[in-house]
């Protein structure tokens, strides 16, 4: 199947998606109990049914009503591109033809996925493929829950054998709120994925009002905010929407998420030679995050062209984690896998649009 074929099949498929609905949403036949729903979604997401003909204690009848109204996979095509540190970058066109990107990493105790909550983004921080891409759509819950489906199915593992998942791809999460909160309520339900929400974490570029309401939710998450700079100058360069939230604001919202039982804060700081790397910077943001309980993950740039940064060299990047360190700040430098698969997030996306073909292609059948 051509990728014409696959967009020409997705453009025929109206039929709505099952991962969109909640696991308790999912329909049922006429008069049965609310169990039948448990079934499914236990098919759906432990089981990695891909099509409903495996779900063979469900009545016949009944599977195909739902094969006939309902798809599972919300994709039209996915494409898989291995990485030789073993990661696997996967690029998926969804039924209007616009395009995502997700990640798979496994570790020798861990499988973790990284996946995409919008198209593109609308942050535009400078510094990132995606962002170079502006903003596409949001994706709904189940394009989101299906990225993780759509890993287990092409790895081949049972979709519960997924232990961690950062919505840290593609978008900022919090700006798809109900999407992202539905897709991980699908994931920490027993009844679907059964994860630890401990094992989740939240990526965001830092809105103070989202991350009040997020502590509201009682989600024991781990939520990554992209600091990149300690002063409002520096910041404004790099993520050019940040002059509407200042940096105070978002490090009093991060109080006030740990104060409401909200856990331990995760700072991400992309090193950008000569923009945000000086030592009085480590200094300032030192400071900044003392009194919070934090962890710094300071990032090497992974250049791509047409970004105009340049990446921090080895030492300065590890004078930079003394200087946090000597503070009391804990920091690690965590280098990007599957550099070599497509690079950064959206790069994928960024090639894909002009390579549409590009790697091994699996299309819907
Ligand atoms: S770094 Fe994250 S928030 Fe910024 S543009 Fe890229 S995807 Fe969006």
């Amino acid at each position: 199947m051509t990728a014409a074929d696959a967009l020409a099949w997705g453009a025929m498929d109206a039929r709505p998606c099952l991962l969109d609905l909640s696991p308790a949403d999912l329909p049922v036949p006429d008069g049965q109990d609310r169990y039948r729903a448990r079934q499914l979604s236990r098919w759906l997401y432990q089981g990695g049914a891909r099509d409903t003909s495996a779900m063979t204690d469900l009545p016949a009848a009944w599977r195909e009503r739902l094969a006939t109204e309902w798809r599972i996979d919300p994709f039209e095509r996915i494409e898989r591109f291995p990485s030789a540190d073993g990661s696997v970058r996967y690029l998926f066109t969804l039924a209007d033809g616009k395009r995502t990107e997700a990640v798979y990493m496994p570790y020798s105790d861990r499988k973790t996925v990284c996946v995409s909550s919008m198209v593109g983004c609308p942050a535009g921080c400078a510094f990132c493929a995606t962002g170079a891409l502006g903003f596409g759509r949001n994706l709904s819950r189940g394009e989101i829950v299906g990225q993780l489906l759509a890993v287990a199915w092409h790895e081949g593992f049972a979709p519960t054998e997924l232990r961690n998942v950062v919505l840290m791809g593609m978008g900022e999460a919090l700006l798809n709120y109900d999407a992202a909160i539905g897709a991980i309520r699908t994931m920490i339900d027993p009844d679907a994925f059964g994860m630890s929400a401990r094992r989740i974490t939240l990526s965001t570029v830092g809105l103070p009002n989202r991350i009040r309401r997020l502590a509201g939710e009682g989600l024991p998450l781990v939520l990554a905010v992209s600091l990149h700079a300690p002063d409002e100058a520096t910041r404004r360069r790099i993520i050019p929407t940040a002059h509407a939230h200042a940096i105070d604001d978002i490090v009093a919202s991060l109080h006030e998420w740990q104060a409401a039982g909200g856990r331990r804060v995760t700072i991400e700081y992309t090193l950008l030679a000569g923009v945000n790397d000086d030592l009085g910077q480590a200094r300032a943001l030192a400071a900044l995050l003392e009194g919070l309980v934090v962890h710094v993950n300071l990032i090497p740039f992974n250049p791509w062209d047409g970004s105009g940064f340049s990446a921090t060299g080895t030492p300065r990047t590890d004078a930079f984690a003394r200087v946090l360190e000597r503070a009391g700040v804990r920091c690690s430098v965590r280098f990007s896998r599957g550099r070599d698969a497509g690079g950064a997030c959206g790069q994928l996306s960024l090639q894909g649009a002009e390579r549409p073909d590009r790697g091994a292609a699996e299309a819907r059948a």
